[in-house]
């Protein structure tokens, strides 16, 4: 399943919603739930399930992932009769079910309470950087004020708007609360994946102290995620996931997870060993090789470029790039 935030173009720009993406079209939850609830009344005694169902979709994201156990039948049912259901809601004056993806507003399909990133994880990134990997990656955090959705911009900070480079990187997201994990038990907190990219200002990471890992990866805009959740059923092996940048339809990095140095149950386990994982929080597991500041001449971001993170499996997520605003 890939499950998605979104708004309609006629919803205030604060409202969220929680949706199931099927391939050009998304399905809007708690619509969906509460037809298939209204059809099924009278014949079944599943009813309070639903209405328990549609509780959880009409809260936040995390709250739906930790009970994504208890409901995903559900969400299967009442979302594979979406055409019939549509035509219930429009009679129940419930409203549309399933929407053009075109024509709605998707925004970051997640909400982690901390972004754990980890670096020089890809043998390749980590020698282009003249930096070798080691047995344990550097680990730093961006804040969640940093998230941005698809189609969002990413804003060069007025302070350093010159340097600003991508990184495309496979994201985790936690399903449940993670702490001492074992490796071989690790896939089992995972509810799925989400392309994110490690936005990057190269001056102050490298000339502004002697490492400024989390300042340089975490101006406001500097996390861009999603489009979507996808669950980890639909990804067979992640450690076999064709992983792309391309900057204005260029292909600035191309790799594979394959080439990760660490594995993602290695991964997950590693980090509970030092700090409980909750529900909805994202790790970034480093990005391959081939960002901005190693090129030759250097590539940086400017307004009116546009990066895109594409990993096998997973939707594209697209952010355009905008100056300083006027003002700041
Ligand atoms: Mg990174």
């Amino acid at each position: 399943m890939k499950f998605v935030k979104f708004r309609t173009l006629e919803d205030e720009v604060t409202r969220s919603r929680l949706g199931l993406q099927k391939e050009a079209s998304v399905v809007d939850l708690v619509a969906a739930l509460r037809a298939y609830r209204f059809k099924i009344m009278k014949i079944t005694a599943d009813v309070d399930n639903y209405r328990n169902a549609e509780m959880a979709c009409s809260s936040t994201i995390n709250f739906l992932i930790s009970r994504l156990d208890e409901v995903q039948g559900l969400i299967e049912t009442s979302t594979g009769s979406a055409i019939f259901s549509t035509r219930t809601a429009r009679e129940l004056g419930i409203g549309d079910v399933v929407y053009p993806i075109h024509d709605i507003v998707l925004k970051a399909p997640v909400e982690p309470r901390k972004i754990i990133c980890l670096a020089l994880t890809y043998k390749g990134h980590a020698e282009e950087m003249d930096l070798s990997t080691v047995k344990f990656p550097e680990v730093f955090f961006k804040p969640p004020t940093a998230v941005i959705g698809p189609e969002e911009p990413i804003i060069l900070p007025n302070s350093a708007p010159t340097k600003v480079d991508f990184e495309a990187e496979l994201g985790i997201v936690m399903g449940k609360r993670a702490r001492f994990v074992k490796e071989e038990e690790a896939m089992d907190y995972i509810v799925g994946y989400t392309a994110l990219n490690d936005v990057t200002a190269r001056d102050v990471e490298f000339e502004w102290g002697l490492k400024q890992w989390a300042l340089s990866k975490s101006f406001d805009t500097f996390a861009p995620i999603g489009p979507c959740i996808t669950t980890k059923e639909e990804i067979e092996d992640p450690h076999n996931l064709d992983i792309k940048l391309r900057l204005n339809g260029e292909i600035m990095q191309e790799s594979n997870t394959s080439d990760l140095i660490l594995s993602i149950p290695k991964i997950v386990s590693m980090i509970s060993q030092f700090m409980t994982l909750e529900t909805g929080d994202v790790i970034s597991t480093g990005t391959p090789p081939g960002v901005g500041y190693k090129k030759d001449p250097p590539v940086f971001l400017r307004p009116g470029d546009v990066c895109e993170v594409e990993i096998e499996g997973l939707d594209i997520l697209r952010n355009p790039v905008e100056g300083v605003l006027e003002g700041e």
